[in-house]
């Protein structure tokens, strides 16, 4: 007999809006199975019988389903297979010989909840994040068997596993363990920490945005501020940057910025480093040598909804540092990679930066993750990375 999931009656909604996750408010635990445990695979009904979907379960977790699909259908080993090749294959278009860095699956958006599989070059990584796809360890494996990959690390050693009762695991399954893994985007040589870097090695979602500012053809001075390795501020140079300067707190972050640029050839001359919180190095920089381009791209300020209020304040307060820093003329491309903040809540905190700081500003461009980071319109919080490309008139 096949395990039950039943919702409340009242709340069948949220599985007619084909959103891939119910939480654990909406279910009704007097008529669910009883003892189910983490990562079970169950099929959703309504308090009638009528099945509505099937899932991954996790009690345990405020996102206790995450939905596979509509109606009741076996979760065996061929489905992920076929749901991973389609996801791979679908991403062939964005693989050229000038970029060779992509995110490969992408969780809900690709219709595998809690999966992560990255490729750069001939390295693959994947980060298993839900007990659910947990037991297609061995079919995520074979998989990459089949597409040919040279070197495979695990990556699952994010703390959320924990909440699943999942160990933490980093693991090299094949391959030489890379002491270097070089890879390129946008025609940039990139040396990646697949072992230690931030989540599996590098912010692969920002690559259209790289690009973006590249082909600004900005010249002067330009500050990119929570750098991480160098990529936009490699971008920029490349685009005809004559100096920028890079801020980071991380300092193996600001180590692999400086390999980057060795392996780019850039002329050390035109580039300047701090390591130190972005907030206090903005307001210790001089208000009389201004730039021609700044790049604001922190990381998550809003995790949880609570958390809402204060990330907005902290939008506006770091924007309005920036704003003060910029030339008349100049542009400012800015980031929330929140999923919880709404491009409209975002835009206004961006505009309150400004009418505090009296810098007018007109908005060029609205920026988002790249087209391998999928989004699903009915999952908003899949798009999750929201930009604005300002200028200050
Ligand atoms: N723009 C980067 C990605 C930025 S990720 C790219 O294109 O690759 C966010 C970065 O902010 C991380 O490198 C992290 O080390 C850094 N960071 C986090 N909090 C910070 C702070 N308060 N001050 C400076 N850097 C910070």
């Amino acid at each position: 007999m096949k395990l039950k999931v039943v919702l409340k009656q009242g709340r069948e909604w949220v599985m007619e809006k084909s959103h891939p996750w119910v939480f654990a408010d909406s279910i009704d635990l007097k008529l669910t199975s009883p003892d189910l445990k983490v990562g079970d695979i169950v099929t959703i009904t309504t308090t009638q019988g009528v099945t509505l979907g099937t899932g991954f379960y996790n009690p345990k977790s405020a996102i206790a389903l995450r939905v596979l699909g509509a109606g009741s259908f076996e979760v065996h080993e061929e489905l992920i297979r076929k749901r991973l090749l389609s996801s791979i294959e679908r991403r062939a278009k964005w693989w050229t010989e000038e970029n060779q860095i992509l995110r490969m699956v992408a969780f809900e958006g690709d219709g595998l909840p809690g999966l992560v599989v990255d490729r750069y070059g001939d390295w693959w990584t994947f980060q298993i994040l839900c007990a659910g796809m947990e037991r297609f360890r061995d079919t995520i494996l074979s998989v990459l068997k089949e597409v040919g990959a040279k070197g495979v690390i695990e990556r699952s050693d994010e703390k959320i596993r924990e909440k699943e009762d999942l160990p933490l695991r980093k693991e090299l399954c094949w391959g030489e363990k890379p002491e270097q893994c070089i890879a390129k985007e946008n025609e940039l040589l990139y040396s990646i920490n697949l072992w230690e870097g931030h989540k599996t090695g590098f912010y692969i979602d920002q690559r259209i945005n790289r690009q973006k500012l590249g082909d600004l053809q900005s010249k002067g001075r330009v500050l990119n501020c929570f750098c991480y390795t160098g990529g936009f501020s490699m971008s920029v140079i490349n685009g005809g940057a004559t100096e920028v300067v890079s801020v980071d707190s991380s300092f193996p972050a600001l180590e692999k910025l400086e390999e980057n640029y060795k392996l780019n050839g850039i002329d050390p001359e035109k580039h300047q480093q701090i390591q130190g919180d972005v907030f206090e190095v903005l307001k210790s920089l001089p208000t009389n040598e201004l730039f021609d381009g700044i790049i604001l791209d922190p990381p998550k300020f809003a995790g949880k909804k609570q958390h809402l209020k204060n990330a907005l304040k902290a939008y506006k307060e770091l924007n309005a540092l920036g704003l003060k820093l910029l030339k008349p003329g100049g542009w400012l491309a800015t980031f929330t990679c929140s999923g919880r903040v709404s491009r409209v809540d975002f835009q206004r905190s961006v505009e309150e930066a400004a009418l505090a700081t009296d810098s007018p500003c007109v908005i060029e461009d609205w920026l988002s993750q790249a087209p391998d980071h999928t989004v699903l319109s009915n999952f908003p919080e899949s798009l999750y990375l929201k930009g604005l490309l300002l200028r200050k008139i």
